[in-house]
Parts: structure tokens; sequence; C-alpha cells
């Protein structure tokens, strides 16, 4: 195998991944760096540098998995999410960065120092473990309803260290029972079952019981809202994510359920993302 520098593997390998990826470069960058084991300042420190045998092929199967549209984050087996490192697998969703604004509203609620937190479908764990990290004094509950996510969120946990965070197999609130939470949080499955956007990109191979819904996709969404009123503290709050175009519909349910303050906020991307309900009780 000829030698190649670093300089010239990021080039031939975006040029491969030009064809089939809308972000070349980046999944270029990210797959070479995996291979490396070096964070992202090194290949622009060392682009001269060349890569052993080993690392070149290694590069060559994991763009060519790419070009078969796998997700970067399958291949290299993590995603970062609020910074912080998630393991990640094909039992759950790949975290998004719009969920971040999730856990930036929940973290600026007014909640007692010791707060009783829930997180209902956790996949890998991230919001319940990116929050836990803010907070190390909530007490955090997270359950999955799929065996394969609770061993990845259980996973996430002890390689970020959060050992309080409880984490459960549950299909959504059953396991739950006469529990109270000052805040219910939750991305559950939103995406219509018939959406096209699903025969394309990273969707394709994630599963589908982390993704879609019934009812144009509001049957989890309405689901958790109705049931969470028997599992939330007076003066507790739900928080949930949702597709961009769903928000007003979501508002009118929390409405009709007897939620106040009933209120959508956007995403960095400026889209309708998170909607947050106060319950009276
Ligand atoms: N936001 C994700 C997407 O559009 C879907 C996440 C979800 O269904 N909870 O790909």
């Amino acid at each position: 195998m000829t030698r190649i520098t670093i300089a010239q593997a990021l080039s031939q390998a975006a040029s491969v991944l030009a064809t089939s990826s809308e972000s070349a470069h980046v999944d270029a960058e990210a797959l070479l760096l995996h291979c490396l084991g070096k964070p992202r300042s090194f290949i622009y420190a060392w682009p001269e540098r060349q890569l052993s045998d080993e690392q070149h092929k290694q590069l060559q199967q994991m763009v060519a998995r790419r070009a078969e549209g796998v997700p970067v984050a399958h291949i290299v087996g993590e995603r970062e999410f609020w910074s912080l490192p998630f393991i990640v697998n094909d039992s759950t969703l790949i975290p998004r960065p719009d969920t971040e604004i999730l856990v930036e509203t929940a973290l600026n609620l007014p909640l007692a120092e010791n707060a009783a937190v829930l997180d209902l479908g956790t996949g890998t764990g991230a919001i319940a473990l990116a929050l836990a990290h803010e907070r190390r004094q909530w007490q955090m509950t997270a359950v999955d309803n799929v065996s394969g996510a609770v061993e990845l969120a259980k996973a996430n946990r002890h390689n970020l260290q959060l050992p309080q965070v409880e984490i459960l197999q549950s299909d959504w609130f059953a396991e739950l029972s006469g529990r109270k939470f000052q805040l219910i949080v939750s991305n559950p499955p939103y995406i219509e079952e018939s959406d096209e956007h699903l025969a394309l990109g990273d969707v394709r191979f994630e599963p589908r019981s982390a993704l879609t819904s019934g009812q144009q996709g509001f049957a989890a969404l309405f689901h958790i809202a109705e049931h969470a009123r028997e599992y939330l503290c007076t003066g507790g709050y739900l928080l949930l994510e949702h597709g961009f175009t769903q928000g007003k519909r979501l508002r009118e349910k929390l409405n009709e359920l007897g939620y106040m303050q009933v209120a959508t906020v956007r995403d960095f991307g400026s889209n309708e993302r998170c909607t947050l309900g106060f319950w009276p009780g």
C-alpha cells in the first residue's frame, strides 16, 4: 500500500463521499480522526504526516460504509451531545443537536435543587445524562422500552460517571406507578409513518420505534401529555420535543389537558422544537 499523508487522505475521503453525502468533508474529517485517534487540531497541525498502512486500510473501509449511507455516528460508534461523548448504536436514535434546546430549556426552569426529573424514551441517555451532568443534585430517572437502548444508556451512564441516574426499562410510565416528578421531559418518536424523509439519510439506519408514531406522528406525544398529569407534582413541568410543524396542535392539546403557560421554544435553526407546559395540579 502506498503511504499517503493526512492531507491526501482527507481530500481522497472527501472526494469519494462527495456524491453520496451532503456533508462529505465533515464526514471525511470525522472518519479520519477516528482512525488516527486524535483531536481535530491534529490533522491541521500535521497535514504532511503519513498514515500507517493499518490506518489507511481502516479509513478506506469506513469511507466505503459511509458511501453506502451508514451514519458516521454508527461507523465511529460515538456522537457528541451537549459537549459530552455518547456511545451510539443501531438500537436507538442518534442524538441530534436540535435536542440541546430541550436540555437548555429544562436547565432554565425554576426547579428545586434536588428535583425529581424523568426522561421518557431516553435512547442513548443523552437528555437525562446531560441534565444530570449539569445538575448533580437532581434525582434523575430515565426509561426506555427497548432493552438495547436501556443497556446503551447504562453504558453511557458508566462512561460519563453519573451513577446517580436511575435507568429502567419501561413502556412510557408503565413501571413508574405511584411516582411523582417535578419535571418530565421526552424526545419521543414524532415523525409521521408515511414521511418521505424516512427514505433519506441517517434515519434509514435508525429504528422506526425511535422515529415514527401514529396519529400523524402525535400518538406518543399525546400519550405522554395525557398520562404525565398523573406523574407530575403540583407546579411541575412537562417539556416535549416535537417536529417543527407540530407545535400548534401540541399546544392546543396541552391546553385541552389542563396544562398552563403553554409555550413553544425554537431550536438553533429557528424551528419550533419543544413545547413546555406547567401542571397546576
Ligand atoms: N428530529 C429527528 C429527525 O427529524 C426525529 C427525532 C424523533 O423522532 N424524536 O430526524
